[in-house]
């Protein structure tokens, strides 16, 4: 029996656009040439590649041999931050922020342990950064700033643009993990002093397993994975073809589909949110939601377990996450909303709603109708609720 499925985990990852899997699928077919090869059944391969980065610049608007293919987000910001310690050697700071995606987080943990000082600048209830203490902690010692554009799990917005200008002024290097941010809000890296930023394809309806790093010209870079002279010697490895083709598909998508995400999809999920507060008793927001993605709503039901509401959600065909990481069996919360200081009832029983242009308005019903049931026999059976009413 198939169940229909109601899809609302996008930031986790999202489907494939039928277009960009009819734009792939003849490079794992027919055309399966070395486009590194001097023969015309490989360089045809390798035109298609020289497209693929012409469209994926035109998305973030930069020039194309600024694009790097990866083979992941993760990849795409362990090359930007390896690469800038690699480049200056003499320098041993790095400043990064306490949400970041585990892609930067656990890196910057394990360079600690190698000897780096870290910066993790905090966040306030709202999930938005210290700027001051972000600008004092840097040094003449600072080499690279990483801080993410935008948030995987509440979708609350950095002010990137400010924040590359006042790095940029220190001439210090600047990453940003765009990974949640390209595909829904617009990006013109030509007017912007970002020296890198990674994005991910399978964030914006590309396949698992292909990424890019935008490096702006004249970045100093070293190459994360040495090998033949692909990606102008700046990547080893025979191309991940038909992913790459698809990454340019999925980027001109994004280009057109930007505007749905912000109206469309935007009100789809005001009305979500708008609607569960409203049926929920003792149920918030996690993080700002004036500077936030679109498609993203982290909503705290007090005194429930995440867990047991996605399980019930799940025999409904609804999909969504929960604001806890699964560490070695024990649910703690996770530490983006820990450094939000969301108290531990609330944190726990988070859900991330993320939704994409594939949504439906009768989706959205459909949960609204669905959940705040699932809330209060949960609250039945939970002896906090029983002594938070109390
Ligand atoms: C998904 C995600 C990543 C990792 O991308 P992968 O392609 O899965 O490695 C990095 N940063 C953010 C903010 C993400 O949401």
């Amino acid at each position: 029996m198939k169940m229909k499925v109601i899809y609302t985990d996008n930031n986790a990852t999202t489907q494939v656009d039928p277009a960009v899997l009819s734009e792939m699928l003849p490079y794992l077919e027919q055309y399966y040439g070395n486009p590194s090869s001097m023969h015309t059944f490989g360089g045809q391969v390798a035109r298609k590649i020289t497209e693929a980065r012409a469209k994926t610049a035109a998305l973030l608007g930069a020039k194309p041999e600024e694009i790097l293919f990866t083979s992941c987000g993760t990849e795409s910001d362990s090359t930007a931050i390896r690469a800038a310690i690699a480049s200056n050697p003499d320098k041993r700071h790095i400043v990064t922020t306490r949400v970041e995606h585990p892609a930067v987080k656990n890196l910057c943990e394990q360079l600690a342990k190698g000897g780096y000082r870290i910066t993790f600048v905090p966040v306030d209830r709202n999930g938005a950064l210290d700027l001051d203490l972000l600008y004092k902690s840097l040094t003449n010692d600072t080499a690279i700033v990483s801080i993410m554009w935008a948030n995987n799990e509440t979708g609350v917005v950095f002010p990137i643009e400010e924040i590359a200008a006042e790095v940029r002024s220190r001439r210090i290097v600047f990453h940003t993990d765009a990974v949640q941010a390209v595909g829904k809000l617009p990006i013109n890296l030509g007017k912007l002093d970002i020296d890198m930023l990674s994005l991910s394809g399978h964030k914006i309806h590309a396949p698992k397993g292909i990424g890019a790093l935008y490096i702006r010209k004249g970045t100093k870079f070293a190459p994360f994975l040495i090998g033949g002279h692909q990606e102008s010697g700046r990547r080893g490895g025979t191309e991940n073809v038909a992913s790459i083709i698809a990454l340019g598909k999925a980027c001109e998508l994004a280009g057109a589909n930007l505007h749905e995400e912000n109206t469309r999809v935007k009100e789809l999920r005001d009305r979500l949110e708008n609607a569960l507060l409203k049926k929920v008793h003792k149920a918030f927001v996690n993080g700002g939601t004036e500077k936030r993605l679109p498609n993203t709503t982290s909503i705290a039901f007090e005194y429930v377990e995440g867990e047991a509401i996605l399980l019930m959600m799940n025999e409904f065909g609804i999909c969504a996450s929960s604001g806890s990481a699964c560490t070695s069996g024990s649910l703690e919360p996770s530490h983006v909303l820990r450094a939000m200081g969301v108290p531990f009832t609330a944190a726990h029983g988070s859900i991330r709603f993320s939704l994409s242009i594939y949504n439906t308005q009768a989706e959205i019903d459909f949960i609204v109708e669905k959940l705040p049931p699932i809330i209060a026999r949960l609250r039945e059976l939970s002896p906090f609720w029983k002594s938070a009413v109390a």
